[in-house]
């Protein structure tokens, strides 16, 4: 089986999120993704809404993606998340499929600060995507052979075209009460409902 991982704070998961993983699924001929919401991220600070409500968010947002599984894993373990954990703990759990780690342009191009990132790269592969026109495939290329020539063969780099959207804007969006149309509407209704971003 070929399994896709995504990680992310999700903080509210957003079109972009759900567009980059289907056209994932679709074009590399996933059998499988895990989609799992951190506990702690450690790359930034944060001071965000909760694992659960984050982890209740994504699985709202991935519903209907029927290859999709919403997995709380991390936020199981506390503290911060770091990715060579995951990794190594789901190589366990699925010794014999190919798994594909998958990330945005921001997050490959600082790849390199990760915590053990060679490690990570033993357990799976890294599919990388741009997030923003004005970063191209070929930038991202020229990084993995900056930083990694020698598992080169580790990154996949797509060049799917992105909805240019971050979580950080969709909540400045409902924070200053303006809507969105990058947040699906039962995700909103969670919003709305629990109070979230004001
Ligand atoms: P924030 O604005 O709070 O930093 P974010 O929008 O970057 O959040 P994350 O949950 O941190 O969202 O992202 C999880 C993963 O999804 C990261 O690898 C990120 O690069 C990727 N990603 C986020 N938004 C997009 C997008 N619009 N297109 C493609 N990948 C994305």
């Amino acid at each position: 089986m070929r399994i896709g991982i995504f990680g992310g704070t999700f903080d509210p998961p957003h079109s972009g999120h759900k567009k980059y993983a289907c056209e994932f699924i679709d074009r590399l001929s996933v059998d499988k993704l895990l989609v799992i919401p951190t506990c702690i991220p450690p790359h930034k600070e944060y001071d965000g809404v909760s694992g659960e409500d984050r982890f209740n968010m994504t699985k709202l947002l991935f519903s209907d993606v029927e290859k999709a599984v919403v997995s709380d894993m991390e936020i199981r373990r506390n503290g911060k998340s770091y990715t060579c954990d995951t990794v190594k703990e789901l190589s366990q759990l699925y010794p014999d499929d190919e798994l594909i780690f998958l990330i945005g342009s921001d997050m490959l191009l600082s790849f390199h600060t990760w915590r053990e990132p060679l490690t990570i790269l033993k357990y799976v592969k890294i599919c990388a995507v741009s997030r923003e026109s004005d970063i191209t495939k070929e930038m991202l290329c020229r990084y993995v052979d900056e930083y990694f020539s020698e598992n080169a063969d580790r990154f996949i780099i797509c060049d799917f075209s992105p909805i240019e959207i971050s979580s950080t804007e969709v909540r400045n969006a409902i924070k200053d009460k303006k809507g969105t149309d990058f947040i699906s509407d039962e995700v909103m209704q969670y919003i709305k409902e629990k109070g979230l971003y004001l």
